[in-house]
Protein backbone atom coordinates (compact mmCIF):
# COMPACT_ATOMS: atom_id res chain seq x y z
CA UNK A 1 0.00 0.00 0.00
CA UNK A 2 1.27 3.11 -1.05
CA UNK A 3 1.75 6.08 1.48
CA UNK A 4 2.44 9.51 -0.26
CA UNK A 5 3.98 10.84 3.01
CA UNK A 6 7.64 10.69 2.33
CA UNK A 7 10.08 12.46 0.58
CA UNK A 8 10.25 11.39 -3.16
CA UNK A 9 6.70 11.75 -3.18
CA UNK A 10 7.29 15.45 -2.31
CA UNK A 11 10.34 15.40 -4.60
CA UNK A 12 8.36 14.29 -7.36
CA UNK A 13 5.27 16.84 -6.93
CA UNK A 14 8.01 20.03 -6.21
CA UNK A 15 7.51 20.53 -3.09
CA UNK A 16 11.08 19.95 -2.04
CA UNK A 17 14.23 20.53 -4.51
CA UNK A 18 16.26 17.66 -5.40
CA UNK A 19 19.49 18.16 -8.45
CA UNK A 20 17.95 16.43 -11.13
CA UNK A 21 20.23 14.49 -13.53
CA UNK A 22 17.52 12.98 -16.14
CA UNK A 23 13.38 12.54 -16.36
CA UNK A 24 11.04 11.31 -18.89
CA UNK A 25 7.45 10.22 -18.84
CA UNK A 26 8.82 6.90 -16.35
CA UNK A 27 11.66 7.77 -14.05
CA UNK A 28 13.42 10.75 -12.20
CA UNK A 29 16.77 10.89 -11.54
CA UNK A 30 18.92 12.51 -8.95
CA UNK A 31 21.83 12.67 -7.23
CA UNK A 32 21.49 11.15 -3.41
CA UNK A 33 21.51 14.50 -0.59
CA UNK A 34 24.18 11.65 1.42
CA UNK A 35 26.24 10.05 -1.31
CA UNK A 36 27.65 7.09 0.10
CA UNK A 37 30.02 6.66 -2.89
CA UNK A 38 31.77 8.52 -5.42
CA UNK A 39 28.54 8.72 -7.56
CA UNK A 40 25.24 7.93 -5.89
CA UNK A 41 22.00 8.72 -7.99
CA UNK A 42 18.31 7.66 -6.82
CA UNK A 43 15.98 6.85 -10.09
CA UNK A 44 12.77 6.98 -8.85
CA UNK A 45 9.39 5.72 -10.64
CA UNK A 46 6.88 8.49 -11.39
CA UNK A 47 4.24 6.25 -10.63
CA UNK A 48 3.40 5.57 -7.01
CA UNK A 49 4.93 2.15 -5.98
CA UNK A 50 6.00 1.52 -2.44
CA UNK A 51 8.78 -1.08 -3.52
CA UNK A 52 10.38 -3.12 -6.06
CA UNK A 53 7.63 -5.56 -5.42
CA UNK A 54 4.81 -3.49 -5.88
CA UNK A 55 6.53 -1.92 -9.39
CA UNK A 56 7.04 -5.03 -11.02
CA UNK A 57 3.96 -6.78 -9.75
CA UNK A 58 0.97 -3.54 -10.91
CA UNK A 59 2.95 -1.38 -13.06
CA UNK A 60 2.69 -2.28 -17.12
CA UNK A 61 5.61 -3.68 -19.53
CA UNK A 62 5.84 -0.44 -20.90
CA UNK A 63 6.30 1.29 -18.03
CA UNK A 64 8.78 -0.98 -16.68
CA UNK A 65 10.84 -1.58 -19.94
CA UNK A 66 11.10 2.86 -19.78
CA UNK A 67 12.08 2.87 -16.25
CA UNK A 68 14.64 0.53 -16.21
CA UNK A 69 16.31 1.86 -19.68
CA UNK A 70 16.22 5.42 -17.79
CA UNK A 71 18.28 3.65 -14.84
CA UNK A 72 20.77 2.70 -17.86
CA UNK A 73 20.93 6.14 -19.53
CA UNK A 74 21.23 7.85 -16.11
CA UNK A 75 24.13 5.50 -15.57
CA UNK A 76 25.86 6.73 -19.26
CA UNK A 77 25.34 10.37 -18.20
CA UNK A 78 27.21 9.81 -15.08
CA UNK A 79 29.90 8.64 -17.01
CA UNK A 80 29.97 4.99 -15.38
CA UNK A 81 28.92 2.80 -18.12
CA UNK A 82 32.35 2.53 -18.98
CA UNK A 83 33.84 1.68 -15.92
CA UNK A 84 30.86 -0.02 -13.91
CA UNK A 85 29.08 0.46 -11.55
CA UNK A 86 25.94 -1.35 -8.99
CA UNK A 87 22.02 -0.83 -9.08
CA UNK A 88 20.77 -1.45 -5.73
CA UNK A 89 16.98 -1.41 -4.51
CA UNK A 90 16.25 -1.81 -1.03
CA UNK A 91 12.33 -3.68 -0.11
CA UNK A 92 11.00 -3.59 3.41
CA UNK A 93 12.31 -3.60 6.64
CA UNK A 94 15.20 -5.81 6.51
CA UNK A 95 16.74 -4.23 3.85
CA UNK A 96 16.90 -0.98 5.45
CA UNK A 97 14.28 0.70 3.17
CA UNK A 98 14.05 3.87 4.51
CA UNK A 99 11.81 5.86 1.92
CA UNK A 100 9.09 3.75 0.93
CA UNK A 101 8.89 5.33 -2.93
CA UNK A 102 10.24 2.63 -5.35
CA UNK A 103 14.17 3.38 -6.19
CA UNK A 104 16.58 2.14 -7.83
CA UNK A 105 20.51 3.74 -6.04
CA UNK A 106 23.29 3.93 -8.90
CA UNK A 107 26.71 3.86 -7.14
CA UNK A 108 29.93 4.09 -9.22
CA UNK A 109 32.76 6.20 -9.73
CA UNK A 110 35.21 3.98 -7.23
CA UNK A 111 35.85 0.93 -6.58
CA UNK A 112 33.33 -0.89 -5.22
P1 LIG B 1 16.64 3.67 0.91
O1 LIG B 1 17.27 3.38 2.23
O2 LIG B 1 15.16 3.97 1.07
O3 LIG B 1 16.92 2.64 -0.13
O4 LIG B 1 17.34 4.97 0.36
C1 LIG B 1 16.87 6.26 0.51
C2 LIG B 1 17.95 7.20 0.03
O5 LIG B 1 17.35 8.49 -0.14
C3 LIG B 1 19.11 7.39 1.00
O6 LIG B 1 20.33 7.07 0.33
C4 LIG B 1 19.05 8.87 1.39
O7 LIG B 1 20.31 9.47 1.54
C5 LIG B 1 18.27 9.48 0.24
N1 LIG B 1 17.47 10.65 0.61
C6 LIG B 1 16.67 10.79 1.70
N2 LIG B 1 16.08 11.99 1.71
C7 LIG B 1 16.50 12.64 0.59
C8 LIG B 1 16.23 13.93 0.02
O8 LIG B 1 15.48 14.74 0.56
N3 LIG B 1 16.84 14.23 -1.15
C9 LIG B 1 17.69 13.35 -1.79
N4 LIG B 1 18.22 13.75 -2.92
N5 LIG B 1 17.96 12.13 -1.29
C10 LIG B 1 17.38 11.78 -0.12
Amino acid sequence: MYNKDNVFYKILKSEIPAEVIYEDEAALAFHDIHPQKKIHALVITKGLYSNFDDFISSASAQEIRIFFSAVSKVADMLGVSQTGYRIISNIGPDSGQEVEHFHIHIWGGEKL
